[in-house]
């Protein structure tokens, strides 16, 4: 039996993988439950046991209205139709040869892991390191815990001028008064207690117009207890492209009115300061002893492209800063997942608005889709998913319309109410496999435990919550809790 051109059935769902619990996979999710003429069973995997990606391990612990979002996510999860398999790894866990057969669809939706290259002589000396090491570490994401960044420096770089590069800076300039009651890390804000940096410089390889950041972000440098925000007036004059493209752009026109109010305030005498270097590129990081203790940056121009894109050349002036670490904030890409196409130049999964493609621009791979980052690469910010993840949803549905994607009987497979009993027992589910294969996966529940526990390690010192960041001891901690008798 073939139930093709039908959207499932109770007895026999869609049945869909999404990779990856971050924003974009919930959303993925939620738009999926929302089809009122399709029946589907949503597995929603992630390699760590706690869901929500970027939320948690991305969204800086100073912003939590931001990560009140997980209470959406929440909602999703309480769909009958939804489950989720945390601490289960794509690759090493499952294959995706496995995956393929369990699933009718699989939407990967797994972000974009890694950074961008400068590609400039000492980018990989110690103390050189990439801003999405700093956000994973100061987030306590498992796979960070151990870094160390050695803030006994003065003074440190931080490349590029977007919103990452914002929470960077601020993480590094805040006192630590500022930063306790957020959920920052206990390791990390003994560390930035001890901390000795004085000046960051923040380099943008274009002009103030150009800059990548938000208003809010930028206005929130200004608000700093302990640090002043430096700001040459002379880089806020503007050419003439500049000036065009600033009026057409309401973002550009409050930056560039925040910094030139911080340019007339400049220092205040706190201790700290952020210095802006406008229209300058890191050409050059050198050390001493393998480790970073300056760097070089060429003064650029401005030129507008036959596009109308502003771009940046250099014009051999250069300028040496001593600087003890750099921080490169230039953008996220993607890392390639065995067995799916990648696009290496883009840093993403190719596709054709959500359908995976064998490569960029080739034939669709039948079943396979993507949302968020890995399908559109790193760009906007967490609700910017949600119209992203409608996009593929509809294509899938299409699919399952148009027989693209045949949905094979599977009499063994079906549970006669279509309905999942204890959230982990339909026979001929991916279930069985992770036992076969011995995969300690994490239930929502067993997530819920974890999440109580550090909720109520929070309440009693006044934070949010205190992070687990190590994976054994979360393991160990939901296997305790489970454990413990439940009282009548
Ligand atoms: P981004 O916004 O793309 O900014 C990257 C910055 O790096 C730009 O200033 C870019 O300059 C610069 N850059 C790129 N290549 C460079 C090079 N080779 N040399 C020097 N500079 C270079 O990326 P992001 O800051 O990583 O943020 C990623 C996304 O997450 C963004 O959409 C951001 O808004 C979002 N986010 C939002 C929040 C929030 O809402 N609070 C917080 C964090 C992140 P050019 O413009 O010249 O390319």
């Amino acid at each position: 039996m073939t139930l093709t051109g039908r959207l499932g059935s109770s007895s026999r769902p869609v049945r869909v993988a999404i990779i990856g619990a971050g924003p974009s996979g919930f959303y993925a999710a939620g738009a999926l439950l929302q089809q009122k003429d399709a029946h589907v069973s949503i597995d929603l995997l992630d390699r760590l046991p706690t869901p929500y990606g970027l939320v948690r391990y991305g969204v800086a612990p100073d912003h939590q209205k931001i990560k009140s979002v997980t209470r959406i996510y929440e909602r999703t999860m309480k769909d009958r139709r939804v489950r989720y398999f945390g601490n289960v790894d794509l690759g090493s866990d499952v294959t995706h040869a496995e995956l393929k057969s369990q699933y009718d669809q699989i939407v990967y939706a797994v972000g974009a892991q890694s950074d961008k290259r400068l590609g400039i002589p000492g980018e990989d000396l110690e103390g050189s390191f990439s801003a999405t090491e700093f956000v994973a570490w100061y987030n306590g994401h498992p796979d960070f815990r151990h870094f160390d960044f050695d803030l006994s420096v003065e003074s440190v770089a931080v490349i590029g001028v977007g919103n990452v590069a914002m929470d960077v800076t601020r993480i590094l300039a805040k006192s630590v008064s500022e930063l306790e009651t957020t959920d920052i890390t206990d390791y990390a804000l003994d560390a930035l207690r001890n901390s000795n940096v004085k000046r960051i410089h923040i380099f943008a390889r274009r002009g103030p117009v150009q800059a990548k950041f938000t208003n809010p972000e930028i206005k929130e440098l200004g608000e700093l207890e302990i640090a002043d925000v430096i700001v040459n007036p002379a880089d806020l004059v503007l050419d003439d492209a500049s000036q065009a493209e600033m009026e057409g752009d309401r973002t550009a026109r409050r930056n560039l009115e925040t910094l030139q109010e911080l340019a007339e305030r400049g220092s205040t005498g706190k201790p700290k300061q952020i210095i802006f270097h406008f229209l300058r590129s890191p050409t050059e990081i050198t050390g001493v002893a393998g480790a970073v203790n300056a760097m070089t940056t060429e003064k650029n121009a401005l030129q507008e492209t036959e596009s109308g894109y502003i771009a940046c050349r250099g014009i051999g002036t250069y300028a040496e800063y001593d600087v003890g670490l750099v921080f490169r904030s230039i953008g996220y890409r993607g890392i390639p997942i065995p067995g799916v196409p990648f696009y290496d130049r883009w840093g993403i999964i190719p596709n054709e608005k959500g359908r995976v493609t064998a490569e960029h621009g080739g034939a669709v791979v039948p079943g396979e889709y993507t949302v968020g980052w890995a399908k559109r690469g790193p760009t906007g910010v967490i609700g910017t998913n949600k119209p992203d993840a409608v996009e593929t949803v509809k294509l899938m549905m299409e699919d399952v319309k148009n027989a693209a994607v045949s949905l094979p009987g599977d009499s063994a497979s079906v549970n006669s109410s279509g309905s999942h009993t204890d959230g982990h027992g339909r026979p001929g589910d991916i279930v069985p496999l992770l036992q076969k294969k011995g995969v300690p996966y994490v239930s929502f529940a067993d997530w819920q435990i974890l999440e109580q526990i550090e909720n109520e390690r929070g309440a009693l010192r006044g934070q949010p919550r205190v992070k687990i960041t190590d994976v054994d001891e979360m393991l160990r901690l939901i296997q305790s809790a489970k454990a413990e008798p439940v009282l009548p």
